[in-house]
């Protein structure tokens, strides 16, 4: 049966205050709050106390490019762009000078993150170039960030050269069952990120109802381990005809705790997001959001700005609501 004891709960609270990190156990023990409890509400509330401390009312807009939508050999069962899957209007390239564009568009509307996203074969040279002439065009104060394929330290090197801030990689919730990707080549990328110093953004993702809270507990300690100060959870979306739409979603709700306890456990000093951008998570230590151009994952259409997709001024209006100061 589901739930947390009023002691347990203040057990934990008091290892968060005395900056004690969380073991897997007590992570279990928080998600198996009930979510229309009393105590559903005083995790909500820790979770939240933390980051207006940490953090102040600083809020965070991230903005997300993805270059390109082609059947990708990464063949991740909840993608609209898996090889065996690929369900998107069209295949699409963006060139260097549309991605300029864009990111020229989104520096304008004052954003601290441009992601620039590829499927896993895209070609990796190809990337730095483009890399290279964004980050000529960004602010200081913008960091650039990967999110592509596998590679070594060699890769990873090149990034860092380049300019990169930081890379967006995860070992996906059922990684090598749900996705045609190796767990251990995730996990070498992982380790030559952070041996190259880029900064590692990490997420849990994507959540679907038939993860267990072991599953999701495993990777907020994986990114303590790697000291994440960026940290997201993401749940899956159902993107209709692919072989997981069936198994459903988990609900906002579920996904606010969630954050919560991500938040908790994982302590990332800078920001923590949940994707997609969903208000009532605000209310659970959430300071930060994306906003995305071009394609993604879960959707079919080459646009997702004009679909699925927030723009940046709604990002930036949800966190205003309540009360984070962007830039
Ligand atoms: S989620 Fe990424 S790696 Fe997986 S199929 Fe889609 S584009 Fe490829």
């Amino acid at each position: 049966m589901q739930g947390i004891s009023q002691e347990t709960m203040d057990a934990l609270f008091l290892k968060v205050d005395g900056d004690v990190p969380l073991t897997k156990e007590d992570a279990v023990a928080l998600l198996n709050t009930e979510s229309h409890s009393d105590a559903f509400y005083r995790l909500l509330a820790k979770a939240e106390e933390l980051t207006r401390r940490e953090y102040g009312n600083r809020g965070y807009v991230f903005a997300q490019i993805g270059i390109n939508s082609a059947p990708c050999s990464g063949n991740c069962k909840f993608c609209s762009m898996g090889c065996e899957n690929f369900m998107v209007q069209e295949e699409i390239e963006k060139t260097e000078a549309e991605v300029l564009e864009e990111a020229g568009r989104a520096v304008e509307q004052h954003i601290d993150a441009l992601f620039l996203m590829t499927t896993a074969d895209y070609d990796m040279k190809k990337f730095l170039r483009i890399a290279e002439k964004v980050k000529a065009i960004l602010p200081e104060d913008v960091m650039l960030v990967a999110n592509i394929g596998d590679f070594e330290e060699e890769m990873a090197k090149r990034l860092q050269e380049t300019g990169i801030t930081g890379v967006y990689h995860i070992v996906r919730l059922n990684e090598g069952i749900d996705t045609a990707l190796c767990p251990a080549d995730r996990i070498r990328t992982l380790d030559a990120i952070r041996g190259a110093g880029l900064e590692l953004i990490y997420c849990v993702e994507p959540i679907g109802p038939e993860h267990t809270y072991e599953q999701i507990a495993d990777e907020m300690l994986r990114a303590r381990e790697y000291s994440v100060n960026i940290m997201a959870c993401m749940k899956r979306v159902g993107v209709e005809k692919t072989p997981l739409y069936e198994r459903g979603e988990i609900t906002d709700l579920e996904l606010t705790k969630i954050a919560a306890v991500t938040r908790l456990v994982t302590r990332p000093k800078t920001s923590m997001n949940v994707h997609e951008p969903k208000q009532m998570t605000l209310l659970a230590g959430v300071n930060q959001l994306y906003a995305e151009i071009g394609i993604n994952p879960r959707d079919c259409a080459v646009e997702t700005g004009s679909n699925r997709g927030f723009s940046i001024a709604a990002v930036k209006d949800m966190l205003h609501q309540v009360g984070y100061e962007t830039k």
